[in-house]
C-alpha cells in the first residue's frame, strides 16, 4: 500500500467553475491520491452564464450546460459526490462534518462555495414568481413562469439593474415579453461600469422597449391567490407583474469559513495564491475576498476569477506559488451585443471612446492620469484582445491615441 492510498485526500468544497478548476489542477500539478469534489445542488458542475442569455432564451439544452460529466471527471481519478453539504470544518482534525452525518478527513481543502443571492428585504418578497437566478432550478422557475407571462400578457419586473437583471430584461424582450427594469441608483451596471457605458446600456434597453425607471425605490410585492401581482414603489404606485425576478447582488458563502475562526470580510480572505491562513485550506471563486498588495481587498465575481483562483488555490495545496496577478476579463450578452471587459474602470478619471457608438462596435478606454486602467469593448473583439495585451504589459497609449481610430495601437506592443 502506497502512502498516497493511506493518506486523506484533497478535498473540494463546492463543485461550480472554481471547484472544477482545483480538481483538474491538483490532478495535472502531480497529486496522485484521492480528490473528491463535494457539491450540494443535485447536478454535477455545470456553466451558470448562459442561464439569463442562450439558456433562458430556449437556445440551449440541458445537455449543453455541464461543464464536466461525472464520467469524465472519474477517468480523472476525482470522485465527484453532488447533493452533499459540508456543515463544518474541524481544523483541528482536519475532517468535514457534513450534513448526512458523516465525516470525511482531508489532507488539503479547497473551499469552492461560490454566493447566494441577496434577497429582497421586502414586504411580500416570499411570494410565489419572485425569483432569484443562480442555479438551474432557479432558471427553470424564471423560463416557466415567463412562458406564461407572454402567453397571457402579464408584465415581468426585473429589480436591479446589473448583469442579471440586464440579462433576463434583454432574453425576456427577445421572447416577447413586457419588461420593467427597476435599479435603485441613478445608473444602469454602476458597480462595474464607466457612466458613458451605463448610458449607452439605458438607451439600448430603451430602443429595445424596455421600460427602464432609475432611482426605483421599491417598497414592497403585491401578491394574489396565484402568486405575485404587482411590485410596490415607494411612491405608492403598483406596477402590475406576472413575474418578479430579483437580481440585487450576492453574498459570497463564507459562513464555514467563518465559523472555522478564518478570516472573512465579506468573503474568505486569501491572498494573490489563493491562501487563507490555515497552510491546509485555500479558497477560490466568488466566496472570496483577495487581499491585494495595497492591502485593499478586491471580490470579484466572473467565471475567469473562478477558474484562475481555483488553479492558483491548486498549486499553493502543493505548494507552488501561482499567483493569479493576469488582468480581470468579464463578458456579458445582451440582446446581439457583447460586451467584453478587460481591467477595472472604477478609479478612472478620464475616458476616450474608438470607434462609433451610434451603430458598429466601440471601446471606451479609461485612464488614470496617464494609465489605461480598463477598456470596455462592445462588439469589437479585436480591441478587447489587444486591450488585454496592453494591460497585461502595463503599456498604455495616451488619451490621443486611444482615441484615434487610425493609430494601431499594437505598434505599442512591438518588441514586448
Ligand atoms: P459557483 O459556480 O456558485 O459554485 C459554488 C458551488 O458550491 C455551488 O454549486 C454551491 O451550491 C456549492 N456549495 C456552497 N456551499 C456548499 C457546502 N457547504 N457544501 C457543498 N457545496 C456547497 N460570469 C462571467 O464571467 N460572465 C458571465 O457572462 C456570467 N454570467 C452569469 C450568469 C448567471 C445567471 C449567473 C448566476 C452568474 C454569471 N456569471 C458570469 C458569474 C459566474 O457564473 C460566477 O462568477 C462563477 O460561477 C463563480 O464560480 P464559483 O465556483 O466561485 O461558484
Ligand atoms: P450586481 O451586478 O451587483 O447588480 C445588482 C444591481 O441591483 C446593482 O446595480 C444594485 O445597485 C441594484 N440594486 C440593489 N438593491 C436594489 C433594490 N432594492 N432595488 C433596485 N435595485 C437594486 O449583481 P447581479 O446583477 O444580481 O448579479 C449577481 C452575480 O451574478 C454577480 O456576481 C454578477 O457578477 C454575476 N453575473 C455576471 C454576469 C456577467 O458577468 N455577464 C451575468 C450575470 C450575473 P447598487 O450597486 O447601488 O446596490
Amino acid at each position: 500500500m502506497t502512502a498516497a492510498m493511506t493518506t486523506p485526500g484533497m478535498v473540494i468544497v463546492g463543485a461550480g467553475q472554481a471547484g472544477v478548476q482545483a480538481a483538474e489542477a491538483l490532478r495535472a500539478g502531480g497529486w496522485e491520491g484521492g480528490i473528491t469534489l463535494l457539491g450540494d445542488e443535485p447536478h454535477g458542475p455545470y456553466h451558470r452564464p448562459p442561464l439569463s442569455k442562450a439558456w433562458l432564451a430556449g437556445e440551449m439544452d440541458a445537455a449543453q450546460l455541464v461543464m464536466r460529466a461525472p464520467e469524465m471527471l472519474a477517468r480523472k481519478g476525482i470522485e465527484l459526490r453532488t447533493g452533499v453539504t459540508v456543515q463544518r470544518i474541524d481544523r483541528a482534525a482536519k475532517t468535514l462534518h457534513l450534513a448526512d452525518g458523516s465525516a470525511l478527513p482531508y489532507t488539503g481543502l479547497v473551499l469552492s462555495t461560490g454566493a447566494t443571492p441577496r434577497a429582497l428585504p421586502l414586504p411580500g418578497a416570499d411570494a410565489q414568481g419572485v425569483l432569484p437566478l443562480r442555479s438551474r432550478e432557479d432558471a427553470s422557475a424564471i423560463a416557466e413562469r415567463l412562458a406564461v407571462c407572454i402567453e397571457e400578457d402579464q408584465p415581468v419586473v426585473v429589480i436591479g439593474g446589473g448583469f442579471i437583471g440586464l440579462e433576463v430584461a434583454a432574453t425576456a424582450r427577445k421572447k416577447g415579453a413586457r419588461v420593467t427594469v427597476l435599479e435603485a441608483a441613478p445608473r444602469l451596471l454602476g458597480r462595474v461600469l464607466a457612466p458613458v457605458l451605463s448610458d449607452w446600456y439605458a438607451e439600448l434597453h430603451r430602443g429595445h422597449g424596455v421600460h427602464l425607471m432609475l432611482n426605483a425605490q421599491v417598497a414592497g410585492i403585491e401578491a394574489a391567490a396565484t402568486g405575485v401581482s404587482g411590485v410596490k414603489l415607494a411612491d405608492g404606485r403598483v406596477l402590475p407583474a406576472g413575474l418578479v425576478v430579483v437580481g440585487i447582488g450576492v453574498v459570497a458563502n463564507d459562513q464555514l469559513a467563518r465559523d472555522a475562526g478564518l478570516a472573512c470580510d465579506r468573503g474568505i480572505v486569501v491572498d494573490a495564491c489563493g491562501r487563507t491562513a490555515d497552510p491546509s485550506i485555500v479558497a477560490a471563486g466568488d466566496c472570496t475576498a483577495r487581499r491585494l498588495a495595497d492591502g485593499s481587498l478586491l471580490r470579484l465575481e466572473s467565471v475567469q476569477n473562478a477558474t484562475e483562483q481555483g488553479k492558483s488555490a491548486a498549486a499553493a495545496l502543493l505548494g507552488q506559488d501561482r499567483p493569479f496577478t493576469a488582468t480581470p476579463w468579464f463578458w456579458s450578452d445582451q440582446y446581439d451585443r457583447k460586451l467584453q471587459m478587460a481591467g477595472l474602470s472604477m478609479d478612472a478619471d478620464a475616458w476616450a471612446v474608438r470607434g462609433d457608438m451610434t451603430g458598429g462596435g466601440f471601446s471606451v478606454y479609461h485612464f488614470s492620469g496617464e494609465r489605461l486602467l480598463a477598456v470596455d469593448s462592445v462588439n469589437a473583439a479585436r480591441d478587447h484582445l489587444q486591450a488585454r495585451k496592453l494591460l497585461d504589459a502595463g503599456v498604455s497609449p495616451t488619451l490621443a491615441q486611444a482615441g484615434d481610430a487610425s493609430f494601431d495601437l499594437g505598434s505599442l506592443l512591438v518588441g514586448r
